[in-house]
């Protein structure tokens, strides 16, 4: 294997001053999370301004690649060559050998940029490129030097060991989770509420998660359905506490008690209201929606605006100026889609009236609700304490 270990870049994280250890940290501990699920032993370290990831022994690459690609805060995943040799002519030895074997044709223009942070190492970083670069192309008269736009830069760095990397594998970008408190999302089995949360997480939030499950309406498969995809979120947002509250008889009493055109709306307020109440008994700052505006009737301004009357969290909609596509393009990037698009009934779309109001009047919608104050506090208690809790990792 040429690569035994990964230099880890990070972008935004490097600018934050003062705490930018906690951020390393917090970095450093999700990708030891992401890295448990990967076959081998790795040891995540870190240097001033840099994150390694060092693997002792066998390991798979691309499984490798594929786990850091998870890993909000990540801006760039550079593969490394190390060598503890640091006599002069065996690096450009390593060096010459190391182009072989990345580019098998060496029909590129390419720079060395020479670092040391060594300096008592015989030759300047200057002195380096020099020799390094006519190294290369004696061995490869092919390839030519460019110092302004080369193809391929050739690092060499010169610290203890000696590391060789030129290739950058894109991270997913965002903050480490764990840096930026923690949210609630309502995770429905669709394909918008899944995206909002990954969206959010990659900012660097927690995530705990509310699903509202209406059984016999709403069958055990499509409880499973959510889970699935709060375990599918959770492959970037880490582990994610899932609570599954008994919806139907709210949605029961609403149906008898309020007109039927108002039930989504209402519904609506509830899930809100129950979700607030779960999350702030869990340490949550905000709630997220997977909404976007004008979508569906439960989605025009208006109705948005009726929903979030009775928020006082902050709720997060990071897909609300999005159309569909982009949600889909987003779901298919992080696996969610095919499992969003599994066919199983979901507890809105069971009481839909056939013509639900698109521009509720707050008022009129407060005043239903006064419908339902004899029993709807009890309610609401019940859900909330008989939730049940599932792990999804
Ligand atoms: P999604 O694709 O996320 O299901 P949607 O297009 O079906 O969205 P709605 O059903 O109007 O839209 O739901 C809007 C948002 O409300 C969802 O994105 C989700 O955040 C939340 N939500 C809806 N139904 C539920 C539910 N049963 N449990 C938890 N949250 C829900
Ligand atoms: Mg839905």
């Amino acid at each position: 294997m040429l690569y035994q270990s990964f230099l880890i870049k990070y972008a935004e994280i490097g600018t934050k001053g003062k705490n930018r250890y906690l951020f390393e940290d917090a970095l450093m501990k999700q990708i030891r999370h992401a890295l448990k699920e990967v076959e081998g032993d790795f040891a995540v370290t870190k240097e001033i301004g840099r994150i390694y990831v060092k693997a002792d022994g066998e390991y798979d690459y691309e499984d490798v690649i594929e786990a850091l690609k998870r890993v909000f805060g990540i801006a760039w995943i550079c593969p490394m060559f190390q060598t503890s040799d640091r006599d002069f002519e065996s690096v450009k030895r390593e060096l010459v050998d190391y182009v072989r074997q990345v580019y098998p044709s060496q029909n590129m223009t390419f720079k060395v940029d020479s670092r040391r942070a060594d300096k008592k190492y015989p030759l300047t970083s200057e002195e380096m490129n020099r020799n390094l670069g006519e190294a290369v192309l004696m061995a490869y008269p092919e390839m030519k030097v460019d110092v302004h736009h080369p193809q391929v830069m050739l690092h060499v760095e010169v610290r203890t060991v000696v590391n060789i990397y030129s290739l950058m594998i894109p991270g997913p970008g965002g903050m480490p989770v764990g840096t930026n408190g923690k949210a609630m999302l309502l995770l429905s089995g669709g394909i918008d509420s899944p995206v909002a949360g990954y969206m959010i997480a990659k900012r660097g939030v927690k995530i705990e998660a509310v699903y509202f499950h209406a059984p016999p309406y709403t069958s055990e498969r499509a409880k499973q359905k959510v889970v699935d995809l709060a375990k599918l979120v959770s492959r970037y947002a880490g582990p994610i506490r899932l609570h599954v509250v008994n919806f139907t008889d709210i949605q029961l009493y609403i149906y008898e008690q309020c007109p039927h055109e108002e039930l989504t709306i209402i519904m609506r307020r509830y899930m809100m209201r129950i979700a607030q109440m779960i999350g702030g008994e869990t340490g949550c700052l905000a709630l997220i929606t997977g909404e976007s505006i004008g979508q569906v009737a439960s989605q025009t301004v208006q109705s948005l605006a009726a929903t979030n009357e009775v928020c006082t969290m902050p709720v997060f909609r990071p897909v609300i100026g999005f159309d569909k596509q982009e949600i889909v393009d987003i779901a298919e990037k992080i696996n969610t889609y095919d499992t969003s698009i599994q066919p199983y009934e979901d507890c809105c779309t069971i009481f839909v009236a056939k013509h639900p109001v698109t521009k509720p009047n707050v008022k009129v919608i407060r005043h239903s609700e006064e419908k339902l104050e004899e029993q709807i506090e009890k309610m609401v208690k019940t859900a909330v304490e008989e939730r049940k809790e599932i792990m999804c990792r």
